[in-house]
């Protein structure tokens, strides 16, 4: 009978700071609505400084609001290896998508001060600005794009907000100056780790606790749109109809019929739709609708793209409709790297917690910042599956299973062996 390891991290610890992060915008019972740059933002994130200075870590605020703890390395000079993820939350959204990574962060570097003192690597634990986006809608990964300088000199100010503040003002508000946004790119990380709830099904189906991620999915986010011709819902014939409604049915069940054919793991999904002018007895003049097509595999993912294109065009041009067609974003599908999940396997085997590897189907900060660093994303158990809702929930067995492995794989890298 093999022996339970020693466990480093401390359930409790990881709860408490869970509970305490969700009380910054708080909704209902279980729902975080904490969006950047809000008063419960500013909050939250100086709940995060004061934790990282409790725990022993050096803090810094750059330009754009990410909050970093370092833990020095005697080999200072050498690039550092980051963890973290982001503070802000849905609309409302629960209490552990982000937060849970920023915790286990301060977490795992508090306690290797405490039980190893100084590491060789220098070690930093972020809590990133503004992944969800939803204060700003074009806003997505503004942390993390700051890091790595793939924001715009203009964008802080013709970004604007649900509410209608810009990001300019937004920034003001909480105490930063916009025209410093550049000043927050960074060229010194080495490595970048994240842990993550899962969002989704596959470990509670496994009944595994964490998941170790290979590669995070590609994806096009497209807005199309078909032009017709508005007429009397009773006078024109079927024959002579320019119906974009006719020619958006069978697109949209073409796509979703085309992803579910070509099977797991590409999935395709139409959430918007908006009819114009949306009146139960006029045939409308224009459909437009989103399509967000993923999968983790390039071939597949252009395979996918290839056959939605072309079923848009065949149908537009059988029916006499105008079809245009905005991609909105576009991402190839991102490696971990193999020698980093190998190290958190390692990791989690010594830890005594099963874990499997996997592919994230939703996009995180880490494939950003994989444009400057190695990544590898540790994935925590969903209940249900459910996020981006009030109702997600992690067990506190697994938040802090998941914290263990992230604190033994940073062991290994930033200590001498
Ligand atoms: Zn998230």
């Amino acid at each position: 009978m093999t022996e339970t390891p020693e466990r480093w991290i401390d359930p409790e610890r990881v709860e408490s700071a869970i509970a305490a992060l969700a009380e910054h915008g708080a909704r209902g019972e279980t729902g975080v609505a904490r969006l950047v740059y809000s008063p419960e933002w500013v909050a939250a994130q100086d709940q995060v400084a004061a934790w990282m200075s409790e725990g022993g870590l050096r803090v810094e605020r750059d330009t754009v609001g990410n909050v970093w703890g370092y833990l020095d390395g005697r080999q200072g000079d050498l690039p550092i290896i980051a963890t973290g993820s982001h503070i802000d939350s849905q609309n409302p959204g629960g209490r552990f998508d982000g937060a849970l990574g920023v915790v286990a962060g301060i977490t795992a570097l508090a306690v290797l001060r405490e039980r190893f003192g100084d590491p060789e690597r220098t070690l930093a634990a972020v809590s990133l600005v503004e992944e969800e986006a939803s204060r700003f809608p074009a806003a997505n990964f503004w942390g993390s794009r700051a890091i790595i300088g793939r924001i715009g000199t203009e964008e802080p100010k013709r970004l604007r907000g649900y509410d209608g503040v810009t990001m300019v003002e937004a920034m003001r508000d909480a105490g930063l100056d916009p025209g410093l946004v550049q000043d927050a790119k960074r060229d010194d990380i080495d490595t970048f780790i994240e842990l993550h709830i899962e969002q989704g099904p596959f470990l509670e189906h496994e009944n595994l606790p964490v998941g170790i991620v290979e590669r995070i999915t590609g994806y096009r986010q497209y807005l199309v749109t078909l032009e017709g011709a508005a007429n009397h819902a009773g006078t024109t014939p079927m024959d002579m109809r320019r119906d974009p409604m006719a020619g958006a049915a069978e697109i949209i069940s073409g796509v979703i019929d085309t992803a579910f054919r070509m099977g797991r793991p590409c999935v395709t999904t139409v959430g918007r739709a908006i009819v114009t002018p949306n009146e139960r007895a006029v045939i409308p003049q224009q459909v437009a609708f989103t399509v967000d097509a993923r999968s983790p595999l390039p071939e597949q993912r252009e395979t996918l793209l290839a056959r939605h294109e072309a079923l848009m065009f065949e149908v537009a041009e059988r029916r006499d409709l105008k079809l245009s067609l905005r991609v909105d974003s576009d991402r190839q599908p991102v490696m971990c790297d193999p020698a980093l999940v190998e190290t958190i396997a390692q990791a989690a085997t010594a830890a005594g917690v099963p874990a499997m590897t996997m592919t994230s189907g939703a996009v995180h900060d880490a494939m950003q910042m994989a444009e400057i660093a190695r990544i590898a994303m540790v994935f925590v158990r969903s209940a249900g599956g459910i996020s981006h809702s009030p109702d997600e929930f992690t067990t506190t067995e697994d938040a802090a299973a998941g914290t263990e492995v992230l604190t033994r794989a940073l062991h290994t890298l930033a200590y001498p062996s």
